[in-house]
C-alpha cells in the first residue's frame, strides 16, 4: 500500500515527507495506522552516525494508532484495535522469557539497525529504492507503520492517542526506572538529573509511589517549574556550583535513589555524590561515556545500575502506565506539545532547545 512517510536520506539533512510503498503484513506482523508518534531522543541516534543504519531509513519509535491490518497467525490483536507501539524482542531468549524484553539477545539487531532482518526491504520510495524500516520495529514517523504482534500493545479505545504515544519509550524508560528497578517505598528520597521527558516520567512515577522528597535537576527553568507541577518537591539550577550539597540538604543526608537521564559524565559524578548511604543511582540511556567513579564514591553501600527501557515489559508496564493516567497520577498532558508531521524539523529543534519536553507528530 502507499503510505506517506517522513523520510531521512542523510544523517545531516532535514526529513523530506514522501509517498513509499508499504508491504503486506507477513505472519506474526501488524499495520497500523499511526494516529500519533512522539519524538524521543533517541531518534536523533540516526543523525549521529554511530549505528549501523543504512539511509535512507524511516525513525520514529513511539508511534500509537489503530491496527489496519495483520498478518496470518496474529491472534493477541485486530484490525481497529487501539495500539501503543513499543521496541521489539525476540520473546525467546532467556531475558525475554524471564520477563525482561529490553534485556533482549537480540536487542539491537531488532530495534537500532532498521535494515530488514531477512534483506528483502519492507518500504520502497518512488525510485524502488529500499528505505530502511524497522527503527525499534516500527519507523513510526509515517502514516502507517509495519510492526510485530510481540511489539504492538493494545489500549483502551477511549485513551487520547497523542498522549499515550509516548508511553512506548521515554515515558516508560523514565517511569519504569523508578518503579521497575529503584522501588522506592512511601516516604523515601529520590533526584532526578535531567528533567526532560524521561526525567520528568520519573518524576510522576517517584510522586505516584509516594516518595516525600523529590528533587529534580535541570539546566533549563522552564523544566523545573514543569517539575514542581509534576510532584517535585525541591529544584536546583543545574549549573550552580554546588548542585550536589544542595540535593544533599534536600534531606539534610542525601537521597536514597537518583536517575541520571544526562549521560553527562560529570553529572553522573555529582548524582553520586548526592547519594545517601545504600544509595543507588540508575544510568538510563543507550550509550554513556566512560565514567571515572572514585572508589569512595561506591563507599557505605552505594550501588550504579545500568537500565535498558525502564526495564520494562510493555505488555504490562503500559497498561498500567493508562491506569495511572486516568486517576490523575501520570499527568503526560503536561509534557506533549503536537505538531503536523509535516513540522517534524521544527518539533526537533524545539525539544533540543528545551522549548518543547515531548514533541508528539500528528501524521493525519
Ligand atoms: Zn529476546
Ligand atoms: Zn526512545
Amino acid at each position: 500500500m502507499q503510505i506517506s512517510a517522513a523520510v531521512l536520506r542523510r544523517p545531516d539533512g532535514a526529513y523530506s515527507l514522501e509517498t513509499v510503498e508499504l508491504v503486506d503484513p507477513g505472519p506474526g506482523q501488524v499495520v497500523v495506522r499511526i494516529e500519533a508518534v512522539g519524538h524521543c531522543h533517541t531518534d536523533l541516534l540516526p543523525r549521529a552516525g554511530v549505528l549501523p543504519i543504512p539511509m535512507p531509513m524511516i525513525a520514529g519509535h513511539e508511534g500509537a494508532g489503530v491496527v489496519a491490518a495483520v498478518g496470518p497467525g496474529v491472534a493477541s490483536v485486530a484490525p481497529g484495535d487501539h495500539v501503543v507501539l513499543s521496541f521489539a524482542s525476540c520473546g525467546a531468549c532467556a531475558a525475554c522469557v524471564a520477563g525482561h524484553p529490553a534485556s533482549c539477545d537480540l536487542f539491537a539487531p531488532l530495534n537500532l539497525i532498521a535494515a530488514p532482518i531477512d534483506g528483502v526491504a519492507t518500504v520502497t520510495d518512488a525510485s524502488g529504492t529500499a528505505v530502511a524500516a524497522r527503527w525499534f520495529g516500527q519507523s513510526s514517523f509515517a502514516t502507517h507503520a509495519l510492526a510485530t504482534e510481540r511489539n504492538v500493545v493494545k489500549i483502551d479505545d477511549d485513551l487520547p492517542l497523542e498522549l499515550m504515544a509516548p508511553l512506548g519509550c521515554g515515558l516508560q524508560t523514565g517511569a519504569g526506572t523508578v518503579i521497575n528497578v529503584l522501588r522506592p517505598q512511601p516516604g523515601e528520597s529520590i533526584a532526578v538529573f535531567g528533567s526532560g521527558a524521561v526525567g520528568s516520567a520519573a518524576i510522576m512515577a517517584a510522586a505516584a509511589a509516594g516518595c516525600t522528597t523529590i528533587v529534580a535537576v535541570d539546566l533549563h527553568r522552564r523544566r523545573l517549574d514543569l517539575a514542581l507541577e509534576l510532584g517535585a518537591t525541591h529544584v536546583v539550577d543545574g549549573a550552580a556550583p554546588d548542585v550536589a550539597a544542595q540535593v544533599i540538604a534536600s534531606t539534610g543526608r542525601g537521597v536514597l535513589h537518583a536517575v541520571d537521564t544526562t549521560g553527562v559524565g560529570s553529572v553522573v559524578a555529582t548524582a553520586l555524590e548526592s547519594l545517601s548511604v545504600r544509595g543507588t543511582l540508575a544510568l538510563v540511556g543507550v550509550s554513556q561515556p566512560d565514567l571515572l567513579v572514585p572508589g569512595s564514591a561506591l563507599a557505605m553501600g552505594k550501588a550504579v545500575v545500568g537500565v535498558i527501557e525502564g526495564d520494562a515489559d510493555p505488555k504490562t508496564f503500559i497498561p498500567l502506565l493508562t491506569r495511572l493516567w486516568r486517576r490523575g497520577k501520570f499527568p503526560i498532558e503536561k509534557l506533549v506539545q503536537t505538531f503536523p508531521l509535516a513540522e517534524i524539523d521544527t518539533a526537533e529543534r524545539a525539544a533540543a532547545a528545551g522549548e518543547v519536553v515531548k514533541p508528539v507528530l500528528l501524521p493525519g
